[in-house]
């Protein structure tokens, strides 16, 4: 077995994430390769994810619904999902290993290895372009008419 081309294929997929910042799917990865290497297929890319992730080179991130995104940061850090544009975004909140001790204190017959935190909320896009309307409308599209003081005339 001569590891050269797996070499290359591997880099490039390290390089693909790193430079896409964006927490991307394996199928995105892949997207993203074939517009400059369009004979690579999905399952190299899929293989080389998951190598990569196991050698500790980059982060998967379990999404509790859909595909798992791929990350390029190893460091210890928890992740924000827009709920309406479905963007994951790294959180500045303070990554905290001893919540995984002080739960495994709590869980005397596990041993516990550590823990991923997954906030969800409207990120700063959406919330400009007012692109959430699918969530809570009943009761969040009444308020927001209410304190929709801008003075936006609306002649029904
Ligand atoms: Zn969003
Ligand atoms: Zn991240």
């Amino acid at each position: 077995m001569s590891g050269g081309r797996n070499t290359v294929q591997k880099e490039l997929v390290l390089q693909t994430v790193s430079a896409m910042h964006s927490h991307p799917t394996a199928e995105e990865v892949h997207d993203r390769i074939i517009q400059s290497y369009p004979s690579i297929g999905k399952a190299t890319v899929y293989r080389n994810l998951n190598t990569l992730a196991e050698n500790g080179k980059i982060c998967r991130v379990a999404m509790p619904d859909g595909a798992d995104c791929y990350d390029h940061r190893t460091d210890g850090h928890y992740h924000i999902r827009c709920v309406s544009c479905r963007k994951v975004f790294d959180a500045g909140f303070p990554f905290m290993p001893e919540l995984t001790e002080r739960a495994g204190r709590e869980e005397p017959g596990f041993l516990l290895t550590g823990h991923t935190l997954l906030f969800e909320g409207i990120c700063p896009d959406c919330q400009r372009t007012g692109g959430f309307s699918g969530m809570g409308e009943e009761q969040e599209t009444k308020e927001k008419q209410q304190s929709n003081t801008k003075g936006e005339n609306t002649n029904g």
